[in-house]
């Protein structure tokens, strides 16, 4: 452990201190039924850091009365007033970066730095959002066969329900709250078990920016099925906005059936990542280190399937190794630490046992494949070659810092095994030759491509997936539309 900063421990307490730990319901902070609480586990130590609120049904319920009573009058302020609301949680999400990400941190494991990077970023979905908010267009056309008109207006879907996972606690918040209330919908906001301290801390700063009482709520429960499953069929919300894994995804989708709510579904990845003979070696390396590492590979982003042209693979296998084999692992406060713990046992023995699969079926490794022993659910860098299209962690998603190289021989190769998943989030893409890029970037069934870029996350791009990656895209002009529905009204003219 770094000796780099002695005072974490101080700034942390301070920073519990203020930090919300109970539901927010109607504009006020209030404990959970019976007084129920959970741990907050900080992973690099396996130790409990604090206990939240552990919202029952009866809670979740409370919750989502309150943002059904608020729907109406949210919906009539003006669009100017929500955006300014967004812009000042804007400006206060940048004074409190500092706590934030040690929060962050602290619940998640990240590297600091990265965790300041995260909240700059989940603070530009409300920027982005607070433009989008003034701009909410609708239309006036003549019927094609004349006497008539037609009048398009773009209304709120109405209360929704918003469940976020653990690996991006602020961005899939701000990503979520940030366009409903940008269009006018009242929402509950159910963090992961895992990292509820993020969201609080974040509604909060909407509360002392103004939103007003019932607008966004937020139940923590360690029971997300039993709490959130009777809000779905409830009948009282009109929308469910999910991020996480497409097998609970698919969960949630038939429980929206039942009321025909409307979903916007972020769920698994398996990301190709491919580079061609031509491609600029370094920076395919520094591509995929980004790809790979960013969040610990913790991401649905992340490079799950490393395909590297023949004649390259092995001097890309070298310089990836030696990178990712000079990246510091350690507690995500401590000085210069690039790669925390991941976020519990179970995620660790997941990827420990996709190694050793892939090994057994003929992988080699390069570097890392060892699970540490002490304290904290550490994972070293790893670098598999020869990973062959039998093992597992061609199918599922690593989400660890594992880097699995695959050999190919050429483009339609390639190709076909990029696309050869049911997941279509992401694909990566290195090669210098332009016409190559394109017909690469168009074959390949992901909602997005990065053409010689190793991220793609970006609030003013729309962000989603094709196939079972999900449904519906955030961020970029479109995010809000999934808040929106679009009523026409027909008008008779004598
Ligand atoms: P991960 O495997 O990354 O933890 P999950 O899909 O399990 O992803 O979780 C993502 C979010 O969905 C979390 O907030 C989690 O609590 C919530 N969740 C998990 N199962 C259910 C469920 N059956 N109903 C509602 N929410 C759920």
């Amino acid at each position: 452990m770094g000796t780099s900063q002695p005072d974490t421990s101080t700034t942390a307490q301070a920073v519990f201190e203020r930090a919300p730990q109970q539901l927010y319901v109607g504009g006020r902070w209030v404990d959970a039924e019976r007084g129920a609480t959970f741990d907050v586990v900080d992973p690099s130590t396996g130790e409990a850091l604090c206990a939240v609120a552990d919202a029952s049904p009866a809670d979740g319920r409370a919750a989502l009365e309150a943002a059904a009573a608020a729907q109406a009058s949210f919906a009539a302020t003006s669009s100017r007033e929500r955006a300014d609301t967004l812009m000042r949680a804007f400006d206060l999400l940048h004074d409190r970066i500092d706590d934030l990400a040690l929060l962050m941190t602290l619940e998640m494991g990240k590297p600091l730095a990265e965790a300041h990077g995260e909240i700059a970023y989940a603070a530009e979905f409300l920027r982005h959002f607070a433009g989008e908010a003034v701009r909410i267009d609708g239309g006036y056309q003549a019927a094609p066969a004349g006497g008539a008109r037609f009048l398009v207006a773009k209304q709120p879907v109405g209360p929704c329900l918003l469940i976020t996972p653990w690996n991006f606690p602020m961005a899939m918040a701000t990503r979520k709250i940030g366009p409903a209330i940008a269009a006018g919908c009242t929402s509950v906001v159910k963090p992961a078990q895992q990292t509820p301290l993020s969201t609080l801390a974040f509604v909060d700063i909407l509360r002392e920016a103004g939103l007003p009482a019932g607008a966004v709520n937020v139940v923590t429960t360690a029971d997300a099925t039993g709490v959130m499953e009777p809000l779905i069929r409830s009948g009282l919300a009109r929308k469910l906005s999910f991020t996480g894994s497409t097998k609970v995804g698919r969960i949630l989708l038939e429980q929206c059936a039942d009321k025909v709510l409307r979903t916007s579904m972020e769920l698994g990845g398996n990301a190709p990542f491919i580079v061609f003979e031509d491609a600029d070696l370094d920076e395919a390396v520094d591509g995929a280190i980004a790809a790979k590492m960013r969040n610990m590979g913790e991401a649905c982003t992340a490079a799950n399937r490393i395909y590297v042209h023949q004649e390259i693979i092995e001097e890309f296998g070298d310089r990836l190794t030696e990178k990712m084999s000079a990246l510091p692992v350690g507690r995500g406060v401590d000085d210069g630490v690039r790669v925390g713990p991941l976020i519990d046992e179970a995620a660790r023995r997941k990827v420990s046992e996709l190694v050793a699969d892939a090994v057994q079926q003929g992988a080699r490794v390069l570097t890392g494949g060892v699970t540490p022993t002490g304290q904290g659910y550490f994972y070293p860098p790893t670098v598999l070659t020869d990973v062959p299209r039998s093992a597992r962690m061609a199918d599922e998603e690593i989400f660890g810092p594992v880097a699995p190289l695959t050999p190919f021989k050429d483009e339609t190769e390639v190709v076909a095994a990029a696309n050869d998943t049911e997941f279509g989030l992401v694909s990566y893409v290195y090669t210098n030759d332009l016409r190559r890029a394109l017909r690469v970037a168009e074959a390949i069934e992901t909602g997005m491509v990065g053409l010689n870029q190793g991220v793609v996350s970006n609030p003013a791009a729309p962000f989603g997936g094709v196939k079972q990656s999900g449904l519906g895209r955030e961020g970029g002009p479109t995010g809000i539309e999934e808040f929106l529905e679009t009523k026409y009204i027909g008008i008779a003219l004598a």
